[in-house]
């Protein structure tokens, strides 16, 4: 096992690796911005190397400097958590190059994965169910262009091969608007992510978003952790997370599941993964990879028991994995609130100093943040200072778990959106389940004309 690893994240998830590490025994390298210099966290790694200014570019995303902090503290690997440069492929090939364990998976899967067009192929190899769409990138001629949209039947959806955030994609009602809105997205494509490529996919109209957590190692054993459903967003972002989904049957889950699981074997996947998918009419539609652990993680290992973190760490050791898929067993439902500092409604981000702080507590109550009284939220990086997470043997005590907790919270000086989350939790159609990714958008739009 490593002796030492070196966080190259800020954040919630900078102190969620460094507590799997501490757990483990390993020792922890926490790398920071000057506007990060005195959160709490870097004071409590066992080492800490200021790696630039505030912004990420000239931080966080600082290759160079990453490198040299790993070699000045003498790390054995690199944890590189969520956003920043966890999909960068050529980044885990510096860190290797350079000596180091990259925690995630091989440079050359997370290139397959990191471009859709790939990815969607590798996808379409292993039986896993795709979107259907172009195959491959779109040709030049016009025609053939509207030839495939016809086949697959409007309305569709132009999406960008290198895209990511939410950004890139237009959607198309018809023929007349159909080689424009592909031009504009090449234009857009090349500017963002410099790629031109885009590819089409049929547009669903009212899809849930469903995933699959998966875990791999380098001795060709997968297993899939079972599903996330990540329908409630806002702007193509999740806000509020929950495991199992509700009303998925769970049949056709661990048919999936095993899908997954065999697609990574299938690739020579390495470490956490989730595959994404949209759900519409008992159908799942497998959208994208993503290489890295992601946000809401721990709804799965709350209703799992596996700590996905220091599973990824395990791997990266080059360990196989200690169970298989027969000993993993889901127990209860899990409901993860993302905390943002950011108005309730308006999304605008509200940083600045928290002037009071309480955490809520309790049965089946997990917070992972960073922040306490009087930490200042940083106007230079995303607006989540933490998640509220609630475990209960079945959705309603889950969701009864999270009504308290979301009450007891106290976290003053800044607008978040703690009140969206109570208002979400008491909303009837959350409490059935089930709602669409459009959910959200539908109930904060006022009705027009009355
Ligand atoms: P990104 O990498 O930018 O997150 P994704 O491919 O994961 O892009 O898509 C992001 C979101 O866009 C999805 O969660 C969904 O809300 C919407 N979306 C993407 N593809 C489709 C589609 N074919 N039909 C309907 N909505 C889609």
């Amino acid at each position: 096992m490593f002796e030492k690893i070196l966080i190259a994240n800020r954040g919630e998830i900078a102190l969620r690796i460094q507590r799997a590490c501490r757990e483990m025994g390993i020792r922890t390298v926490a790398v920071h911005s000057e506007a990060d210099a005195d959160a709490k966290y870097v004071k409590l790694a066992d080492e800490s190397v200021c790696i630039g200014p505030a912004a990420s570019a000239l931080s966080y995303l600082n290759v160079p400097a990453i490198i040299s902090a790993a070699e000045l503290t003498d790390s054995e690997a690199i944890h590189p958590g969520y956003g920043f440069l966890s999909e960068n492929a050529d980044f885990a090939e510096r860190v290797e190059s350079s000596g180091f364990v990259f925690i995630g998976p091989r440079p050359e899967t997370i290139r397959l994965m990191g471009d859709k067009v790939s990815a969607k192929t590798a996808m379409r190899a292993s039986h896993v169910p795709c979107v259907p769409g172009s195959e491959g990138a779109l040709p030049e001629d016009p025609e053939e262009i509207h030839r495939i949209a016809q086949e697959i039947g409007y309305p569709i959806i132009i999406k960008a091969a290198g895209g990511g955030g939410g950004r890139g994609m237009r959607v198309v009602h018809s023929d007349g608007a159909l080689l424009n809105a592909v031009a504009m997205t090449q234009a857009e494509a090349q500017t963002a992510f410099g790629n031109p490529m885009v590819y089409m996919e049929r547009y669903l109209q009212r899809p849930r978003h469903i995933e699959i957590q998966v875990l791999a190692d380098e001795h060709g054993h997968a297993v899939h952790l079972g599903e996330r459903d990540c329908s409630m967003q806002r702007r193509h972002q999740k806000i509020l997370e929950e495991a199992p989904a509700p009303g998925l049957d769970r049949i056709l889950r661990d048919r999936i599941g095993e899908r997954c699981a065999q697609a990574c074997r299938d690739i020579g996947y390495r470490g956490a993964g989730t595959f994404e998918f949209l759900y519409e009419d008992g159908e799942f539609f497998f959208i994208e990879m993503n290489t890295r652990v992601q946000v809401e993680h721990p709804v799965t290992e709350l209703i799992t028991g596996i700590d996905i973190v220091q599973e990824q760490i395990r791997i990266a050791a080059g360990e196989p994995l200690s169970f298989g898929q027969e000993d993993i067993q889901f127990r209860g439902h899990a409901i993860e609130c993302r905390i943002n500092a950011e108005h309730p409604y308006s999304f605008v981000p509200s940083p600045g100093r928290i002037t009071a702080y309480h955490a809520p507590g309790g049965p089946g109550i997990r917070v992972d943040s960073h922040v306490y009284q009087n930490y200042v939220v940083p106007p230079h990086y995303d607006s989540m200072i933490g998640k509220l997470l609630a475990h209960g043997a079945t959705r309603d005590q889950a969701i009864a778990r999270m009504r308290t907790a979301l009450m007891e919270m106290v976290v003053e000086g800044i607008h978040t959106n703690i009140p969206l989350h109570q208002d979400l939790m008491r909303d009837q159609n959350v409490l059935t389940g089930g709602t669409s990714i459009h959910y959200l958008e539908h109930k904060l739009t006022p009705p027009s004309g009355n």
